[in-house]
């Protein structure tokens, strides 16, 4: 391949015998390993025990994605891992850009969570360590006609909930063993076991939450995993759950935030989180929160939800993310990094970080050059506005939201803007569309659609997956341990705009890596 647009032609043609034997083998190796979500459910109430599961939706071939870039973004991950850390500690600037200054004031799911943790800090942080288990999340960009070289563009970065790691992880393992069982019938140069890349990100999230709690410093505490009611994708969580306990001892409780309401309570002097879980007699301290939920004002149906975030928070638990890191992860910030300076003053500033603690002029043009352009709907009185009109055609509008379905695109960005007031042009951002590759196409298969993989044109997602421990607790501010987590493709069909797997909109792919 050379690095031009246009990318590389996919998939390989496959006979009708070939589609049907490849079928058989993902799904059958997805069924076994644990590849799966629990299916919608046909009765209420849902049995507490699963009686069933279905596969994950998933591609039956690996898709092409250029090694380099690739490589390049698993690079980079430690700069936006430490950058991240940095953004979260940095009140003031949270302050300004996501609370009662900025966002707060007009969003009502940023604004409760800005308010909880400012009357958290005004009592006094019991916890200063947090912990983050990001996924930074990208598309290949390659504008149709130009002669640029392919290049690899950041769409957002996720500081609450990122998943799809176990699956991910077993989606590449699926691919591979295919690979090794047919080497997918000699079709494509491409397949060759380099050119297939390891993937380990239950092992490393799970390392991530074991170095947390072992900062914690009680052995005997458990993890609390907090959850969704009816969650599908209950064993992307779970491998991360049995993980911890057998590769570090760890025991996780799950529990919904209705449920941590009812069985917790906090000691009043040390502050610590303590969940009454069957069978143990007495309430069992918790080292570290890990959300699976909080990320949409759905988790939050009543004030006692956004009351129940701000028990956890006020705890000695080590949150993963605290409150600011999930601010942190806003939009919003995104959009602010770009603008002229910030992101000198989160990696270069001699004075801020110390001397041993600054990244290079390098690391800065490396995390820059993931960027499009981005600025506020809110931007110099009306401009941002007339220029997110003017470019329509070029853009998405994001507001403070995560998990999918949110976004404006494109030809319907016009007549949004018309409806949109005023005030809440402040908690918006217009972002140029990256622009993935032609002419690739994949085999997208889901559970109960007749069992036949479909060949559509598609577009992918990478995720990068990394997690980093930081705060004062007897550390320098500038401290940041962390380590990367393995990674996550996602594919959907060329015509459906929004990414989430859980969704419906995109299924679980695997890189091959081409030169
Ligand atoms: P969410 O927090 O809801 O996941 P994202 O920023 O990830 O929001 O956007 C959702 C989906 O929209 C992405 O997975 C991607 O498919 C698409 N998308 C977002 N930003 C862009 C962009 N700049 N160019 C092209 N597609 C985008
Ligand atoms: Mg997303």
């Amino acid at each position: 391949m050379t690095d031009t647009s246009p990318f590389i032609q996919w998939p390989p043609s496959l006979l009708p015998a070939e589609e049907d034997a490849l079928t058989l083998l993902a799904t059958t190796y997805a069924l076994s390993h644990g590849l799966l979500y629990l299916p919608v459910p046909t009765s209420q109430p849902v049995p507490p025990a699963p009686p069933s599961a279905i596969h994950a939706p998933l591609t039956i071939l690996p898709t092409p994605f250029p090694r380099h870039l690739f490589e390049r973004v698993q690079r980079v991950q430690r700069v936006y891992s430490v950058l991240y850390a940095r953004i979260a500690q940095d009140i003031p600037f949270l302050d300004r850009i996501m609370g009662e200054e900025g966002v707060a004031k007009v969003d009502d799911f940023v604004g409760p969570l800005w308010r909880g943790w400012k009357q958290l800090r005004d009592e006094g942080m019991a916890q200063p360590l947090q912990l983050g288990i990001y996924r930074s999340d990208y598309m290949l960009h390659a504008p149709p006609g130009s002669t640029d070289a392919i290049s690899i563009k950041q769409v957002e970065f996720n500081t609450i909930s990122s998943s799809f790691g176990s699956l991910s992880q077993l989606a590449a393992a699926m691919h591979r063993y295919m690979y090794a069982s047919t080497q997918f019938f000699n079709t494509s140069k491409y397949f060759q076991s380099s050119n297939f890349p390891l993937n380990e990100t239950t092992p490393g999230i799970a390392r991530g939450i074991a170095e947390a709690h072992k900062a914690y410093s009680v052995k005997e505490a458990f993890v609390l995993f907090v959850v969704q009611e009816g969650e599908r994708n209950v064993f992307d969580q779970r491998m991360i759950e049995y993980e911890l306990l057998e590769k570090h001892s760890i025991h996780v409780v799950r529990l919904t935030f209705d449920e941590t309401a009812e069985r917790s309570v906090l000691d009043p002097t040390t502050k610590a989180l303590k969940v009454k879980t069957d069978p143990y007699p007495d309430p069992i301290e918790i080292s570290v929160v890990y959300y699976r939920a909080g990320y949409t004002p759905r988790d939050y149906p009543t004030p006692a939800q956004f009351a129940t975030r701000v028990h956890i928070e006020r705890s000695r638990a080590i949150k993963c993310p605290s409150i600011a890191l999930q601010l942190a992860g806003g939009k919003k910030v995104q959009e602010t990094l770009t603008h002229p300076g910030v992101l000198e003053s989160f990696l270069l500033d001699r004075d801020r970080w110390g001397e041993e603690h600054v990244f290079d002029q390098a690391d800065v043009d490396a995390v820059r050059e993931t960027w499009v352009g981005m600025w506020g709907l809110d931007f110099n009185g009306n401009e941002g506005v007339r220029k997110a009109r003017e470019g329509a055609a070029g853009l998405v509008l994001k507001p403070q939201r995560e998990g999918g379905g949110n976004n404006v695109y494109t030809s319907d960005i016009p007549a949004f803007l018309d409806t949109l007031d005023l005030r809440e042009r402040e908690a918006w951002i217009a972002m140029e569309m990256i622009l993935p590759p032609q002419d690739v196409q994949n085999y997208l298969m889901r559970a109960g659609m007749g069992e036949r993989a479909i060949l559509t044109d598609v577009v992918s997602e990478l995720g990068i997956f990394g997690w980093a421990l930081f705060g004062e607790g007897g550390q320098e501010k500038s401290r940041v341990k962390e380590q990367d987590a393995g990674w996550l493709l996602r594919t959907k069909g060329r015509d459906s705009n929004e990414g989430g797997v859980a969704t419906g909109f995109s299924v679980l792919d695997s890189l091959l890596l081409v030169d």
